[in-house]
């Protein structure tokens, strides 16, 4: 079954406000078993509402629209989708009754022009709104549903639960539950590797059907499956998952709303280990993260700001800290050793970066030599990696490579 969401307001085009409407009706239809096939948005303009809403009624069963159900000259929902349904306009006096009675309510004297709201096309299913003024309909149409809703989102999510949801699972004979889907996170790899390894799992076909999503450090492996049970659709999804893992082993670091900080701490936790940080090149990311997962296990974390703050806390003199910066591995193994001795931890993390190459602009790209060392009694390890991007992601990127570096070594100690 296919479905289409079209948002209507100039404000959507000229980027005065973002679209949230759409992702939360995606949200929604999707574990209905309802294929979303076209999110458009377009302004308060009859010709391309009309035009737009034509095309949906052509090629869409279910078609939801959002926003234009106000009292004012450019509200011009519903009387596009009553020009182009062929539908003269029909006032309800219970739904005037309802905004009369919303306005009584505030507090507030109800215009005349709230009056239009009252209006529906002849033959539509009102919608009543008792979050807001605007009340939407449903109009059906060949055994296709355009249901038109307020744009105020928490009226249309309201609306959504009360009337949507029910009435498709009603008139569609649709069964909640029928989707179900996974989320597997993985670190350490761009997004097109990520694509190459499993590419023909992703080709494969639609149930399960895998997509890829990537930010910054953090690819997101979807797997979406449809069964006629729950159990059924969650068994297909395992055994996507368990090729997936099989390809990517270590790589993935957690699944659905996990973070890499709280995979790291989790590990930690299993281990009763400490930790704690010094950070002279990520400002403090690292510590950020991971006390945001309040686990006890994060002890604490130095930033260290410049070169002599750096020297005072590795507590040398200039010649042998010069000497030991040269170094780059002993350099951040040092650092680490030194926070958990201050801390008193099991475990100490450190980032440190060289720049290679400084752009003079400001925003412009660097390159950096960076250096991650992690200590811990009798343990002694670092590693070096050669990054490229502003300063900004340099730093980012950075302290999400140091969690993964320090996960993936708690991860092989558990398997020791
Ligand atoms: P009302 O009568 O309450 O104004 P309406 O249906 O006419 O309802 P709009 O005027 O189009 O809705 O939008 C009202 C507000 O809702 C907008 O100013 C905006 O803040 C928000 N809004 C509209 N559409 C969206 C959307 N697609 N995503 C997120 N917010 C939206």
């Amino acid at each position: 079954m296919r479905a289409e969401i079209i948002t209507i307001g100039t404000e959507l085009l000229i980027g005065q406000i973002v679209d949230t409407n759409s992702a939360h009706i995606g949200r929604r239809l999707t574990p209905l078993g309802i294929d979303l096939a076209y999110v458009t948005a377009v302004g308060d303009s009859r010709a391309e509402m009309a035009e737009t809403l034509s095309l949906a009624l052509k090629r869409s069963q279910i078609i939801i629209t959002t926003g234009g159900l106000g009292p004012t000259e450019d509200d011009l929902t519903r009387e596009v989708v009553s020009q182009v349904a062929g539908r003269n306009l029909i006032f309800h006096q219970h739904l005037m009754d309802q905004i009369e009675a919303h306005f009584r309510r505030r507090g507030f004297q109800m215009v005349a022009s709230n009056r239009r709201q009252a209006f529906i096309p002849d033959g539509a299913i009102p919608i009543e709104n008792p979050a807001g003024t605007a009340p939407g309909f449903i109009l059906e149409e060949e055994g296709r549903a355009l249901i038109t809703l307020p744009g105020v989102p928490r009226e249309m999510e309201f609306l959504m639960e009360r009337a949507v949801i029910p009435y498709l699972q009603k008139r569609f004979a649709i069964k909640e539950e029928t989707v179900q889907s996974k989320v597997l996170r993985v670190c350490g790899l761009g997004e097109s590797s990520v694509n190459d390894q499993i590419a023909d799992l992703i080709q494969e076909g639609e149930n399960p059907c895998i997509g890829l999503l990537a930010s910054p450090g953090d690819i997101k492996i979807r797997i979406m499956a449809r069964g006629r049970r729950p159990t059924e659709a969650k068994s297909l999804i395992k055994e996507a998952e368990a090729r997936i893992r099989d390809r990517l082993g270590i790589l993935i670091y957690g699944v659905d709303e996990d973070t890499l900080e709280g995979s790291v701490t989790k590990l930690l936790e299993k281990m009763n280990l400490t930790l704690s940080t010094a950070e002279p090149y990520t400002g403090g990311l690292i510590a950020q993260r991971l006390s945001g997962t309040n686990s006890a296990q994060f002890l604490g974390g130095v930033v260290l700001n410049t070169e002599e703050a750096t020297r005072a806390f590795l507590g040398v003199g200039m010649g042998e800290f010069r000497k030991l910066k040269r170094e780059g591995g002993e350099f951040v193994h040092c650092l680490a050793q030194k926070a958990r001795e201050r801390c008193q931890s099991h475990l100490g993390l450190s980032v440190s970066g060289f720049s290679e190459k400084e752009s003079s602009k400001e925003g412009g790209e660097s390159k950096a030599h960076l250096y991650i060392g992690i200590a811990s009694e009798g343990m002694k390890r670092w590693i070096d990696h050669h990054l490229g991007g502003t300063q900004k992601m340099l730093r980012e990127r950075a302290a999400i490579l140091a969690l993964d570096t320090l996960r993936k070594e708690l991860s092989k100690m558990t398997k020791a």
